[in-house]
């Protein structure tokens, strides 16, 4: 999610005067008083009071909430600054006012769920210069300066580069806009490298970090590497290596970056389920993540032989940024011998907190782990690329581990 700083809101329960600080982190930068839709101060007090404050429609601008501790009424003041831009009363869902009161009361007001545009953490529009080989932001009329003449020429893939996340093994930050020449330059060292309009680059804009040495994904392109030379980023696939402003074409360094490109909706990972040994237990699972971060948990089961099993089902999704989504499944199927269906399926899906760091699935590894036990009593393991144990069974929803 975008980090975004917040202000302080004061109510004067003499004065009834609403009041805001603009923050700088701990010091106030500057404050003002809240006034109305045309622009004079606003005085409102008791029965009114205000209960919280959010952005409520999503323009970026904290709005205030008020209750009515009489009429019951809830009302959201839209701000513009520290105007009121409007101030509808709260409805239900067949749109007439609703009045709640004691014993209920407004305990808060946030952002439950979260509704992100992938493009907070990412931005796309990165292309790969035809003329150059250099990568460049495509995203405005005007296409830098190359140094082959004229702006940079876009062909290929439209890349998306995440951005301000921290930095990990697997991924690189300090790779930033240049905006003399649009080129992506690594300003990690105190020598900007050589830009093509002269002297050295200039940063502007995100913090990206980008992955490196994962080897090539369906959704990412590796052999982007950086140029010891000029500092850029360039494709280093083809036998030429452009147009480098240092003199020749560009030169490897560091890094192999993997760079992903066309994002799909959802990730999808799927495993068939195997037993070990002489078990007759088999079927498959498939864990689904999608971009507006739920998550589709899907199984099926199946026994094919004489006795019937109980097993636990755990996989585990990890991305090289740190983050994973865990989940688990326990049940039971019946053998030839024994009761029950030899058939047992699941389809669930949970709402999520995934959609933060959705493009991170593109390079995530996929782990699986499977334990049963046979109604005759003994007790089998099986192990399919185990990762990380925990107790299969216990787990109600998905697990989401930040570190991991
Ligand atoms: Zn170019
Ligand atoms: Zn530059
Ligand atoms: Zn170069």
């Amino acid at each position: 999610m975008k980090a975004l700083k917040s202000d302080i809101l004061w109510h004067n329960s003499t004065t009834s005067e609403t009041q805001l600080w603009f923050m700088d982190h701990f010091r106030i930068a500057s404050r003002a008083t809240v006034v109305g839709e045309d622009g004079s101060p606003i005085f409102v007090g008791p029965p009114w009071s205000i209960v919280g404050a959010s952005d409520f429609n999503g323009d970026g601008n904290a709005d205030i909430l008020w209750h009515n501790s009489t009429s019951h009424e809830t009302q959201i003041w839209f701000m513009n600054n520290f105007k009121i831009a409007a101030r509808p009363t709260v409805v239900a869902e067949d749109g007439s006012p609703i009045f709640v009161g004691p014993p209920w009361c407004i305990a808060g007001a946030g952002v439950f769920q979260p509704n992100l545009d992938l493009t907070i953490l990412a931005q796309s529009a990165w292309r790969y210069c035809g003329k150059c080989s250099a990568m460049f932001f495509d995203g405005y009329p005007t296409k830098g300066a190359c140094l082959s003449g004229g702006g940079h020429q876009a062909a290929g893939l439209s890349f998306l580069l995440p951005h301000s996340r921290p930095e990990t093994p697997v991924a690189q930050e300090s790779w930033r806009f240049c905006h003399k020449c649009n080129e992506l330059f690594f300003d990690g060292y105190p020598d900007k490298g050589h830009c093509p309009v002269g002297s050295g680059h200039e940063a502007a804009g995100f913090n990206f970090v980008l992955p490196h040495d994962l080897g090539g994904r369906p959704v990412a392109q590796a052999n982007w590497r950086y140029c010891g030379k000029c500092h850029a980023m360039f494709f280093d696939g083809f036998p030429t290596k452009g147009n480098c402003p240092a003199g020749g074409g560009h030169v490897a360094a560091g890094f192999n970056f993997v760079l992903p490109h066309d994002l799909h909706n959802s990730f999808v990972f799927t495993t068939p389920l195997k037993s070990g040994g002489l078990a007759a237990l088999g079927g498959w699972v498939t864990l689904t993540i999608q971009s507006d971060g739920a998550v589709r948990w899907q199984g099926h089961a199946h026994d094919s032989g004489a006795d019937g099993y109980d097993f636990s089902i755990s996989v585990i999704v990890q991305t090289p940024f740190g983050h994973a989504v865990a989940v688990a499944h326990s049940g039971q199927v019946g053998g030839f011998f024994t009761p029950g269906s030899r058939d047992h399926d699941w389809d669930e899906t949970y709402g999520g907190q995934a959609a933060d760091f959705f493009f991170e699935f593109a390079f995530a590894e996929f782990h699986t782990n499977l334990q049963y036990s046979s109604d005759f009593g003994s007790v089998l393991t099986g192990l399919v690329d185990w990762a990380i144990k925990f107790t299969a069974g216990s787990v109600a929803g998905p697990v989401w581990n930040s570190v991991l």
